[in-house]
């Protein structure tokens, strides 16, 4: 007869077993002094990131998606095919990848990291990165963070791609050229401006300094993030990077905006 092991189990096991797979899939080093709250919903959890239901919740990109931008189709129309928005208004990256789609649980996980003091749980976001970037990353001399202006890091005292594009480093191998690109404008945030006023607030925003122009020129780049919105940000960091000889510029981010009915053309 055959005996299904977990009918038998004692049901306090199953949930070990369940929160220690869960906490190894997260992989998080938290300190025993941090509370264990849920990122997104502020439930006490136990150790993890996440509680099980707002994990159960993240929304990650997989293929068919388009080849250029990342994003996702609604099917799969064959390989290599792009979406509307990579052909009507080609940007000056060469391909973009996304570990989510950025939704409540995912700008809960952002925000936790960029705001909250919640730099635990920046090794499970870089990791998740490195594996929707793996491609990418592949073909890739080095990481560039998109700079934050230096009053604003001060501000906030880290720099929330830096610190992914550590952990991606890390798990990719891929050395971080973090003094690469500056952030020579203070712009304002993004928050509630149109795609073009994003673009023209974004303008002439990022530079290579002349230190810089021997880790750039010749280069295969990846510019690293933690948000793609309408892309005008790391479209703008790309433009300074290929104006500085770079061979090529990838984007890799923890989550990209993505509409909701999105067809290939
Ligand atoms: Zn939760």
């Amino acid at each position: 007869m055959q005996v299904d092991v977990a009918d038998t189990e004692p049901r306090a096991n199953r949930l070990a077993r369940f929160t220690g797979a869960l906490r190894a899939a997260l992989g998080l080093a938290v300190d025993v002094g941090l509370p264990r709250l849920c990122a997104a919903c502020r439930e006490p959890v136990g150790g993890e990131g996440l509680c099980a239901a707002c994990w159960g919740k993240l929304s990650f990109i997989a293929p068919p998606y388009c080849e250029r931008l990342g994003i996702p189709f609604p099917f799969d129309p064959g390989p290599g095919v792009l979406s509307m928005e990579a052909i009507a208004d080609t940007p000056a990256y060469r391909r973009a990848r996304a570990t989510l789609r950025f939704d409540d649980v995912a700008r809960a996980l952002v925000h936790a990291l960029k705001y909250g003091d919640r730099l635990d749980l920046a090794p499970t976001m870089g990791r998740w990165m490195a594996n929707a970037g793996r491609e990418l990353l592949a073909d890739t001399d080095a990481i560039v963070p998109v700079p934050l202006h230096w009053r604003r890091q001060w501000a906030r005292r880290f720099n929330q791609a830096a610190l992914l594009s550590e952990v991606v480093s890390k798990t990719s191998d891929v050395p971080v050229a973090h003094t690469a690109l500056k952030r020579v404008k203070a712009t304002p945030q993004q928050v509630g401006l149109s795609q073009s006023e994003r673009a023209l607030n974004v303008q002439g925003a990022f530079r290579v300094p002349p230190a810089a122009k021997a880790a750039v020129e010749g280069r295969r780049l990846i510019l690293i993030d933690d948000v793609i919105t309408t892309g005008a940000t790391v479209d703008a960091c790309a433009r300074a990077l290929n104006r500085a000889g770079a061979a090529h510029v990838d984007v890799l981010v923890f989550a990209r905006v993505v509409a909701a009915a999105r067809a290939p053309i």
